[in-house]
């Protein structure tokens, strides 16, 4: 049953991509289908300039400990691993953006916010803050870079931006999807509008002819059988 589905949908396929007169209205069709492809980047292109909302924060806990040692160790704070004392606890906290419509073309990275608990200092709100050599600080910043270097990218840092090629790919496609429907539904109440009015123009010509009247401006043409043309308009007799 549903092979012969198929086979019948194959048929079809083939039946409406075989060798067509080229007529007008097909060669508006593929001027559509190229416009719509066009369309569709410039959409796709634009929206990712012009849209931009915020996602989900990107989140990260880490708990330093002092390994047997006397090195620092980093942990995520989730992690059953819990090597030595506490040292320090420190949150991350990444507001997120991205571009595009539907899908994401771009995240904009920004700085994380960080909170650093010690055990024994007080609260410290930027690793920067801490001195260069502090063990925890090291420690920190190794394994946040190491895990992802844009959670402590600085304000105007280039490659904040990360691009999603997968989303351009996708966003084309749902643009595609909108506008060529739209574009072919147009072309073909153009097509049905043009020939209701040369048909509806047709028919009163007809009319009028018979009742011998000029088939442009409708003047009567009694008694002006030999005239060439319609005093009225300068239309040729028929
Ligand atoms: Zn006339």
């Amino acid at each position: 049953m549903i092979w012969r589905r198929v086979i019948r949908g194959l048929r079809r396929i083939e039946y409406y991509s075989a060798s067509r007169p080229r007529t007008i209205w097909a060669k508006l069709d593929d001027a559509a289908l190229i416009a719509c492809l066009v369309l569709a980047l410039v959409a796709t292109w634009l929206t990712h300039r012009l849209i931009e909302q915020p996602v989900e924060p990107r989140r990260m806990s880490l708990v330093a400990s002092q390994a047997g040692g006397g090195g620092v160790v980093v942990n995520e704070a989730d992690s059953d691993v819990s090597p030595g004392a506490f040292l320090a606890s420190i949150e991350l906290r990444q507001p997120l953006s991205q571009s595009g419509w539907p899908a994401a073309t771009a995240v904009h990275h920004t700085p994380a916010e960080q909170h650093i608990r010690y055990a024994d200092r007080p609260f410290v709100d930027d690793l920067d803050d801490l001195p260069t050599d502090d063990p925890v600080r090291q420690a920190m910043t190794g394994i946040i870079t190491k895990d992802d270097p844009r959670w402590l990218i600085a304000p105007g840092d280039g490659d904040a931006t990360t691009m999603r090629p997968v989303g351009w790919v996708l966003n084309i496609g749902v643009w595609c999807i909108i506008l060529l429907p739209t574009a072919l539904l147009m072309l073909r109440a153009v097509r049905v509008g043009m020939f209701t009015v040369l048909y509806i123009d047709d028919r009163r010509r007809i009319k009028r002819s018979k009742e011998n009247r000029c088939p442009t401006c409708g003047y009567p043409l009694h008694g002006l059988e030999f005239s060439e043309r319609c005093p009225e308009c300068g239309e040729l007799a028929e």
